[in-house]
């Protein structure tokens, strides 16, 4: 297990980038720590396989440096880094038994054929197929295959991280939860560095204690799924992270209120620093208030989603949406309120704190 340091990590496939659009990768610089369970989520293209593959060693970045345990391992190969790595789709030796599949890494390592298959035994329960055991690989179904692979990349002990690149692709949903539930059990028993790569929110959500969020070759925000909701710290993790995503709204500020078309909204308070760029308001459907109350707005749809109903409204020419309890009244003259507490500030689509507010600069 190791802690991995991305040192101002950019990466190009092609060669001579001059503009920031040539880098897959912009500038990533971060860490995991070790023994972390980190999910990286954004849409595809966004960079997260070229970061993976980064820290595997499958790819050297053009610039910057990476670190494991304080040690440069930049230019090492990935046996040297000693990472195990789960892809999308299944690498297995189709020829070999699923036994033989799980044993060979370990075998491959030197490891005693006492504990080979104590450890495939093991693995072999944890991704269900204990019963096909003795099974060539290659008769097997596409989902058999990948939990073959996923148990590939489990069975070792001894690694510095694990690293899984939408590995639940390909599986079922109910036997994506049963794997992704297996997936948490093992990292609290053995506390392993592990990067879990994946476009879907409730998949990363529910795998990880942090949540890394890219977007075109960057890192946007780092949080836990609490932290995510409640301060999205850029736009595009307000609209991507919930469901509906977060509303943003171009408004005016001055001082403590912001101004939507002709109508005026009280803001918690004042924001921290000055704002430059495109200004914008954001606002979750948990937390705008459909009554009698506020704006005028006009409802254009109300869908129903079994306790909870959405409701789509248009406000000063904008769209927004309302998440409401199910029994929840609509005025035939409808109106919405935004609750301060949901309300967040955009410059740039970058956040920008309140004035007070925890974490804020003076
Ligand atoms: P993600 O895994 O988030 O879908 P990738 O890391 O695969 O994103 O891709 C990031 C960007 O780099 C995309 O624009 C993609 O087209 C480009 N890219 C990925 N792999 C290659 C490659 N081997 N050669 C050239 N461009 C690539
Ligand atoms: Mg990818």
């Amino acid at each position: 297990m190791a802690r991995i340091d991305l040192e101002h990590i950019r990466h190009a496939y092609g060669a001579n980038p001059k503009s920031d659009a040539d880098y897959a990768l912009k500038e990533v610089h971060h860490t995991f720590a070790d023994g972390g369970a980190y999910a990286l989520l954004g849409p595809s293209g966004c960079g997260k396989t070229t970061l993976l593959n980064i820290i595997s060693g499958l790819l050297t970045p053009s610039h910057g440096r990476l670190l494991f345990d304080g040690e440069d391992v930049t230019e090492l190969s990935t046996r040297e880094r000693n990472i195990a790595q789960v892809f999308q789709f299944p690498v297995i030796y189709d020829t070999m038994t699923v036994y033989d599949n799980l044993a060979f890494p370990l075998r491959n390592r030197g490891v005693p054929e006492a504990e080979v298959d104590r450890r495939v035994r093991e693995t072999l329960v944890l991704i269900d197929l204990a019963d096909w055991a003795k099974r060539k690989a290659r008769g097997l179904t596409a989902d058999q295959k990948q939990k073959i692979s996923l148990g590939r990349g489990l069975v070792r002990h001894d690694v510095n991280a694990i690293l899984f690149d939408e590995p639940l692709t390909v599986i079922d949903p109910h036997m994506k939860w049963v794997l992704r539930s297996q997936l948490k059990l093992l990292h609290k028993r053995f506390g392993h560095t592990m990067v879990y790569v994946t476009h879907d929110q409730t998949e990363a959500l529910t795998f990880a204690d942090t949540v890394v969020v890219m977007y075109e070759g960057e890192i946007v925000q780092i949080g836990t799924p609490d932290e995510l909701f409640s301060r999205p710290s850029h736009t595009f993790v307000g609209y991507f992270i919930g469901s509906p995503g977060m509303n943003v709204l171009p408004v005016a500020v001055d001082g403590a209120s912001a101004k939507l078309g002709e109508t005026t909204i009280r803001l918690p308070a004042a924001p921290a620093a000055s704002l430059s760029g495109k200004v914008e308001l954001g606002i979750r459907p948990e937390f705008v208030a459909v009554g009698r109350e506020g704006m005028k707005a006009s409802i254009r749809k109300v869908e129903d989603i079994g306790r909870l109903k959405i409701v789509r409204a248009t406000v000063e020419g904008h769209d927004v949406a309302a998440i409401v309890p199910e029994d929840g009244e609509i005025p035939a003259d409808p109106r919405l309120a935004f609750r301060p507490e949901g309300i967040n500030l955009y410059a740039s689509s970058r956040r920008v704190a309140f004035a007070g507010e925890k974490g804020a600069r003076p």
